[in-house]
C-alpha cells in the first residue's frame, strides 16, 4: 500500500500544511490547560503531502465513473454530468423553499411538468414528487392504500401480499405502515403462482405489491390476470417501480392494471446513487388514489403555478417539497432524451442483459432460462458443488477491476448472482466482463484456492464482514 494512505506515518513535528491569513481580531487566551486535550496528536504534514493523501484516498473509490458496476436491482448506470450543471443553475440551486410562489415560477413549472411526464410514462392519473427515496415512495403508496380503504369504510384489510422474490424494503415498508405481511410463492418459471395467489387473496388483503419486472428480472405474462383477481376481491395492485429500465417507453403500469407505482429517480432518471442519497421516489397513482396524495402537488391556473393540497390528502411525508435537485436532473434527462430516446434506453438495457445471459449460460446455472428484462439472475450452484461460493466469485471479480454483481439476492435463488449491466455499457465492456467470468469458472475447476483467498490486488484484502458488523471500530487510533 502506498505510504500516502497513512497520514500519521508521514507526520513530522513542525511541518505546516497551510498558511493562515493575518489575524484581524484581538487574540484571546487559550482555555486552561486541564481543558485542552493533550492526547489528541494531530498529524503534521506539508500542503503537498496533504494533497497527495486526499488524492490517494479518492483513488480508492470505485464508482460508475471508474468501471463496470453491474449491481442488480440498483441500476448503476452512467448519469450525464451535464445534468448536474442543470441542477446547479442559480435559479434552481440558490432559491429558498419558503420563497413566495410568484418568485419561483420556473422551479414550480419544472415540478409541474415533471409530474406530468411521470404520469404519462407510467400511464397513471397524478404524481407526487415529494417522497425522498424508493422505500419512502413505497411507504407513501401504502399510506394511500390505507387511506383508500378507510375512506370506503373497509376496515378488515390489514394485510399486504408480497412475492417471495420481493426486495427487502417491500415488507419493511408494509410493516412501517402497520400492515401484516402475506407471501405469495413464485412458480417454477419465476412467475406468480396463481393458485397460491387465489388462496391468499381474501377480504383481509389491502394490496398486492408486485415488482414488474419481478426481482428475478422477469416479466410476468399473467400480470393482467393478476390485477383482475386482486381487484375482483377488493384489493389494490401496487408496483415497486424502483427499476424502470426495462419498461421505459415500452409499456405503462397503468395499462398493466396497477393502481399505483413508486419510481426511483436516483436509479432510472439520472441521479447517481449509493452512499445514502439524495434520492427521490415519486408516487404515481390512478384516479382512485389521487385525492389522497401527499401535499403539496403543483397545479397550473391562469398561467401561474401554485402548490395545492389534494382534498383528502394524507398530509406531508417530507420536509418542504422533496429533493428538488434530483427532480431537476430527472427533468433534464427526460427532456434531453425525448419519448424515442427513453424507449431506446429500455431496449438497450434489455438487450445488454440478454447478451450477458446468453454468453454466460454455458458457465453458470440459469434458474429461469427465458428472456430476461433489464437484469439476469444466475445461480452459483455448479460452483458451490466444487466448494466455491458466490461470495468467492464476487471477491475474485475485484481482482479484475470489476465491481461484482448483487449476490445472495433474490433469496429464492440459491447462491444468487444478479447482474444488471444497464444500457450505458458498450459491447467491449460486456465482453471483458464475460471473459473475467469465464476465467473464474475455469479457476473453479483448476485452481479454486485463488478464489478462496481473493481479492489479491485490492488495497485491503478480504474483510471479516461479521466481525465488522458485530464489533465496528469506527475511530482512528494513533499507532504506538
Ligand atoms: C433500490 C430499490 C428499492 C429501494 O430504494 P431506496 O431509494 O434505496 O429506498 C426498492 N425496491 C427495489 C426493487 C429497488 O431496487
Amino acid at each position: 500500500m502506498s505510504y500516502h494512505y497513512v497520514l500519521p506515518e508521514i507526520s513530522e513535528s513542525g511541518k505546516i500544511g497551510c498558511s493562515l491569513p493575518a489575524l484581524d481580531v484581538p487574540p484571546t487566551e487559550l482555555p486552561p490547560k486541564q481543558l485542552l486535550r493533550q492526547e489528541l496528536e494531530l498529524p503534521e504534514v506539508s500542503e503537498v503531502e496533504l494533497m497527495r493523501y486526499f488524492t490517494a484516498l479518492s483513488k480508492l473509490n470505485y464508482g460508475v465513473d471508474t468501471g463496470f458496476y453491474p449491481l442488480g436491482s440498483c441500476t448503476m448506470k452512467y448519469n450525464p454530468k451535464w445534468h448536474e450543471d442543470i441542477a446547479r443553475l442559480a435559479g434552481f440551486a440558490s432559491i429558498h423553499p419558503l420563497q413566495p410562489e410568484e418568485s419561483v415560477q420556473g422551479a414550480l413549472q419544472l415540478m409541474f411538468e415533471l409530474e406530468e411526464y411521470l404520469t404519462e410514462i407510467t400511464g397513471t392519473h397524478a404524481t407526487s414528487l415529494v417522497p425522498i427515496a424508493g422505500a419512502h415512495g413505497e411507504f407513501t403508496g401504502l399510506l394511500l392504500v390505507k387511506a383508500y380503504h378507510q375512506d370506503r369504510g373497509d376496515k378488515a384489510r390489514k394485510k399486504i401480499l408480497l412475492t417471495d422474490s420481493s426486495h427487502g424494503t417491500n415488507p419493511a415498508s408494509a410493516v412501517m405502515c402497520g400492515f401484516e405481511i402475506g407471501v405469495v410463492a413464485s412458480d417454477g418459471e419465476g412467475n406468480v403462482d396463481m393458485k397460491d395467489l387465489e388462496s391468499a387473496m381474501n377480504e383481509e388483503v389491502a394490496a398486492l405489491t408486485l415488482t414488474m419486472p419481478t426481482t428475478l428480472g422477469l416479466f410476468d405474462p399473467k400480470i393482467l390476470e393478476i390485477g383482475q383477481l386482486v381487484h375482483e376481491r377488493g384489493g389494490l395492485l401496487g408496483a415497486d417501480g424502483a427499476n424502470l429500465n426495462a419498461l421505459l417507453g415500452q409499456v405503462k403500469f397503468g395499462e398493466l392494471g396497477y393502481d399505483y407505482v413508486q419510481l426511483n429517480l436516483h436509479k432510472t432518471f439520472s441521479t447517481p446513487h449509493g452512499g445514502g442519497g439524495p434520492g427521490s421516489g415519486p408516487v404515481c397513482v390512478k384516479e382512485n388514489l389521487a385525492d389522497f396524495l401527499p401535499s403539496p402537488l403543483v397545479t397550473k391556473n391562469k398561467g401561474m403555478y401554485k402548490f395545492v393540497s389534494p382534498t383528502k390528502s394524507i398530509g406531508r411525508v417530507a420536509n418542504f417539497w422533496g429533493n428538488f435537485g434530483v427532480m431537476c436532473k430527472a427533468y433534464a434527462y427526460i427532456r434531453s432524451l425525448g419519448a424515442e430516446g427513453l424507449k431506446e434506453v429500455s431496449e438497450n438495457a434489455v438487450l445488454n442483459a440478454n447478451y450477458l445471459k446468453e454468453k454466460l449460460k454455458p458457465y453458470y446455472y440459469l434458474s429461469y432460462d427465458r428472456i430476461c428484462m433489464h437484469e439476469v439472475v444466475f445461480s452459483g450452484r455448479r460452483q458451490k458443488a466444487k466448494g466455491v461460493h458466490t461470495v468467492d466469485i464476487a471477491k475474485r471479480l475485484l481482482d479484475y477491476g470489476l465491481h461484482p454483481p448483487t449476490v445472495y439476492f433474490p433469496l429464492v435463488v440459491d447462491e444468487a448472482l444478479m447482474i444488471e449491466p444497464t444500457e450505458t455499457e458498450s459491447k467491449q465492456t460486456l465482453d471483458a466482463f464475460v471473459e473475467a467470468m469465464k476465467e473464474i469458472a475455469r479457476d473453479v475447476e483448476e485452481n479454486p484456492e485463488v478464489l478462496h483467498t481473493a481479492p489479491h490486488s485490492t488495497p485491503v484484502r478480504r474483510l471479516d464482514d461479521v466481525r465488522a458488523a458485530r464489533n465496528p471500530d469506527l475511530r482512528w487510533h494513533m499507532r504506538s
